[in-house]
């Protein structure tokens, strides 16, 4: 069933209200944040987990992954100084594929907190569209409620028998794909990314980071 935020809002559960957004965030950047402050809001959230994945299965093969403890410390800079935002890193310390049945069964089962939460797991459209190819889509929906934010591009209606809402956020056409390029190419970074982002890049010279002209 569709149900609107205010609906979400004005339900009377207790417990913690955690929003799930995961990624590869390679690297993490102003679309990723814009959305998670927005979603954090609009549904009065108590805290939204920036989840790093591990091996990410969707992309595996496809590309040169950034190892996932240096895109860990790069959300882990992105967050720092936002209230609310926290870097998750229950993926890389699972190990192996990340499922996100996985993550909600263990960070139910190891903080007291979250085991009394209710979850929302946030998805941007263009992942939205393969959520029902998730590992084990009965079980994950039975966890959580989904979330879809608006990315640029064709918006996704999900199946009207799934608990999900749609959540508008500024659309902003931004993305980690594009960003790698422009670490090649040398295009401007400038507030596409943040500074303290910036500097984890410099400091571990990922994406052979010549960034000196945007810091
Ligand atoms: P890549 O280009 O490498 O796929 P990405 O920018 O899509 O990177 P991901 O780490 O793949 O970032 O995405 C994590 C989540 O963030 C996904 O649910 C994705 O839809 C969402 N997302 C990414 N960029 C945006 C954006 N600009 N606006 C809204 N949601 C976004
Ligand atoms: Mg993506």
């Amino acid at each position: 069933m569709t149900i609107s935020p205010t609906a979400l809002i004005d339900q009377n559960t207790s417990g913690l209200r955690i929003g799930l957004f995961g990624g590869t965030f390679d690297p993490p950047h102003v679309g990723h944040l814009v959305t998670a402050v927005n979603v954090m809001h609009a549904l009065d959230l108590d805290q939204v987990i920036l989840m790093v994945a591990n091996v990410p299965w969707q992309k595996e093969g496809s590309r040169t992954i950034t190892p996932a403890q240096d895109r860990f410390a790069m959300v882990e800079a992105a967050v720092a100084s936002t209230p609310g935002l926290v870097a998750g890193d229950a993926e890389i310390r699972m190990g192996g594929p990340s499922y996100t049945v996985d993550t909600l069964r263990s960070l139910r089962q190891q903080n007291a907190e979250y085991a009394s939460a209710t979850f929302f797991t946030i998805v941007g459209d263009d992942a939205a569209a393969g959520v029902p190819t998730w590992e084990r889509f009965e079980e994950l929906t039975e966890l959580t409620r989904l979330v879809v934010v608006d990315r640029p591009g064709a918006p996704v209606e999900l199946s009207s028998d799934i608990d999900w809402i749609r959540v508008e956020v500024p659309r902003l056409d931004v993305s980690s794909t594009d960003l790698r390029s422009r670490f090649t190419d040398g295009r401007p970074l400038d507030y596409l990314i943040t500074q303290p982002v910036l500097e984890v890049i410099r400091e571990r010279s990922l994406y052979s980071s010549p960034i000196g002209a945007q810091t």
